[in-house]
């Protein structure tokens, strides 16, 4: 055991004394300064990116850690794999790994370390190794197509994932379920300065051969296409022909096809020549502006890769059918409509893509067999958001870490009241602020912010950003954790920061203020019925599957469930997922902005504390008792603190423990014994046993 060790801090949170931010914040530091990154607070594991290899990780590592309970080893992220399979192993209790953290914290290293850990702990056979590759393959994949650098994490997942894996009674694994949240897709048509667009555009690029190159009608050189930021070709350490040799292994192993290998390639390819379709001013001979197709060319080229007749997709782009019960009337776009259309149409593409993928590696990886299977899901999501403009994605993240946050503090109480029952000890009732009035402010089924803003898109009539805004100024005005320049009054104080087209919502995390700025666009998420039915007209299989809706016949006028209601039901599963899981948190900071090893920046890993919640974190998890030990391991690390017990003792542990406790006159608040462990109230007092330890030693 070694829980303190005072040049390095605690090792454990809940053992920090005096508990405060700014104690917790040193001691992060002072870890993360002798590369101590992981740190407990009781079973959750708090990682700080270190920015370099460390040598803590591989065979060796796993071997001994396999071999240990909890505490006996410093933190770790396979302490708590380990933990979480051998539960699942052995109890038959499911688990669920949660990973959050701000983009570049390190969640998705965490979430590949512990499906590395778990991998190579779960067995061995000709049929494990098998289904051991093709979920670890599936790694790859997605990071080529739905990863991108931005300006925070060169390799950042630009979609929220959902994994479960699935074993059988022995714990070896079956297979697994991916689910995919919200990919970030206006990234395929427009990058921040120095950031890239999706990983795929440049590993085909850089990766193909002459021949496949030329079968995709591609030249090699970046620069020569519109989607693609031509100030950010290249990743400092990444090689991206290289990834797309891996990638295309990957999705051998995972059991692509060759011939939908080549399709989903062909598809990437027409998205990126999509962006080098020029629209051009045209005038209808009234005299009213229409667009046009600038060079024919690219169009030609798309529509012989796709299998579609080139015409057909020029109307599409430069035209919109609207149907009435009557009628059809065809009016033409102007250039800017027509470049929205275009985008639009290549965002959609690469999304529904992307999500082909997802399905395509989960129907290689499904379980067919009918037996109970046990389940270790590992979350790998976006956490709290607070950026300079916070707009609709903002707000649907900070959503979903909003009911992250309620499974935690509701999972961690009840694992805790059910601890002590298991244990034989009284419960006492901890205060913790419950989060329920703001998922409510947002979810609720009628009257919350979501509800508003389908009812306000589904609204016949003028509806803007601002008369959704309006609404919600209108019903939460006296709401405490909704804030708006018009609801302003004496409760909150006057802040000229916040915009007249703003919102604001105070999360636990902290306040955010949204601009509603296409709330209503983003929410609607409607692409042109004729984009539609032109892609399904197209020839190339996979395409064509992509937009089933284009299909005439499919046509009905029911519109597809808005964003904001496709995410709350996916969340709603989620969490309904999650609660029926023993939970496992893994929370991830990034102790700085510039990917630089050796740095900490107390204000941003403040901030970070913050919006993880970590002080409540550790105040729930000593709120009872702040430390407990079977004990057996108690005993063997204290015992000689009497003389009834050392150097000699011959009866049980539990005798052992309760011999020399009531020696030390300690209070009898203090402790608690359960039915296999002892449990200590306050740090102060372990501190203490601690103290006098080393005086003997
Ligand atoms: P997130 O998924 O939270 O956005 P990543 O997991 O992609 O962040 O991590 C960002 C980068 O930080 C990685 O590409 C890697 O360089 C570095 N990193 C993260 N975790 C570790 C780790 N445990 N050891 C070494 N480097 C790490
Ligand atoms: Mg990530």
């Amino acid at each position: 055991m070694t829980l303190m060790e005072c040049s390095v801090g605690v090792e454990d949170l809940v053992l920090l004394e005096p508990l405060e931010e700014e104690s917790l914040l040193k001691n992060l530091q002072l870890r993360h300064e002798k590369k101590e990154i992981y740190t407990y607070i009781g079973n959750v594991l708090v990682s700080v990116n270190p920015y370099q290899q460390l040598p803590i990780y591989g065979p060796d590592f796993i071997d001994k850690y396999r071999d240990y309970t909890f505490y006996e080893l410093k933190p770790h992220i396979y302490a708590l794999a380990n933990v979480a399979y051998l539960s699942l192993r052995d109890q038959d209790r499911d688990q669920c790994i949660l990973i959050t953290g701000e983009s570049g914290a390190g969640k998705t290293e965490a979430s590949k370390l512990v499906m590395s850990y778990v991998a190579a702990v779960c067995g061995k056979g000709e049929q494990v190794n098998s289904v051991r590759e093709q979920l670890l393959q599936s790694n790859p994949v997605l990071e080529a197509f739905g990863n991108a650098k931005t300006i925070r994490n060169n390799n950042s997942s630009r979609f929220g994932k959902y994994m479960d894996i699935e074993f059988d009674f022995k714990g070896a694994p079956l297979g697994g379920v991916i689910t995919n949240y919200l990919l970030e897709k206006s990234r395929v048509v427009k990058q921040l300065e120095g950031e890239r667009n999706f990983h795929i555009f440049y590993q085909i690029l850089a990766g193909a051969d002459g021949q496949l190159l030329k079968a995709l009608k591609l030249e090699r050189d970046t620069s020569g296409y519109a989607y693609l930021n031509p100030e950010a070709s290249r990743v400092d350490g990444m090689d991206d022909a290289s990834n797309f040799k891996a990638l295309q292994s990957a999705m051998t192993v995972i059991g692509f096809s060759e011939e939908e290998i080549r399709q989903v390639l062909e598809v990437a390819a027409l998205v990126l020549k999509l962006g080098n379709v020029e629209l051009a001013d045209e005038f209808q001979a009234s005299g009213v502006p229409a667009s046009g197709i600038r060079d024919g060319r690219g169009v030609q080229e798309i529509g012989e890769m796709a299998g579609l007749d080139s015409g057909e997709l020029e109307r599409a782009l430069c035209s919109r059918t609207m149907e009435t019960a009557k009628e059809k009337v065809v009016t033409a776009l102007n250039v800017t409509q027509a470049q929205y259309a275009r985008d639009a149409l290549a965002k959609n593409i690469y999304s529904r893509l992307f999500n082909w993928i997802v399905n395509r590696i989960n129907e290689s990886i499904k379980v067919d067999t009918g037996e109970k299977k046990k389940v270790m899901g590992v979350l790998d999501i976006y956490g709290f958001e607070i950026l300079e403009d916070n707009s609709f994605e903002q707000f649907v993240i900070n959503y979903c870490n909003e009911k992250l946050q309620q499974v935690f503090i509701e999972m961690t109480l009840k694992e805790e009241q059910e601890e002590y029952k298991r244990e034989g000890i009284p419960w006492t009732k901890v205060d913790y602020f419950d989060n329920s009035i703001i998922c409510n402010l947002i979810e609720h089924n009628q009257r919350g912010i979501l509800a508003m803003l389908d009812e306000e898109c589904l609204r016949p009539g003028v509806v803007s950003d601002s008369t959704f805004l309006a609404k919600l100024n209108q019903l939460f005005s006296k709401h405490r954790h909704y804030e708006s320049k018009v609801t302003q009054n004496a409760q909150h104080q006057y802040d000229h920061s916040m915009g007249l087209s703003c919102f604001r919502i105070c999360h636990y995390a902290g306040k955010v203020t949204y601009s509603v700025n296409s709330f209503i666009d983003k929410n609607n998420d409607l692409l042109f019925r004729d984009l539609s039915q032109a892609m399904w007209k197209a020839r190339h299989s996979l395409l064509r599957s992509l937009f089933p809706e284009g299909d005439p016949k499919q046509a009905s006028l029911k519109r597809p469930p808005t964003a904001g209601a496709q995410f709350k039901n996916s969340v709603a599963i989620l969490m309904k997922n999650l609660y029926s899981k023993n939970p496992n948190y893994i929370r991830c900071i990034k102790p700085n902005e510039h990917q630089q090893r050796g740095q900490f920046s107390s204000e941003l890993v403040a901030d970070q504390v913050r919006y993880l919640g970590l002080l409540e974190n550790v105040r729930v998890r000593r709120a009872g008792y702040a430390y407990r030990q079977g004990y057996a391991p108690f005993l063997e690390r204290y015992r000689l603190l009497s003389r009834s017990t050392w150097p000699h003792w011959n009866g049980g542990d539990r005798e052992g423990v309760e011999k020399f406790l009531g020696e030390l006159n300690l209070s009898s608040e203090e402790l608690a014994f359960g039915k296999t462990k002892i449990f200590i109230r306050s740090p102060k007092t372990l501190f203490y046993l601690e103290e006098q330890r080393r005086l003997r030693l």
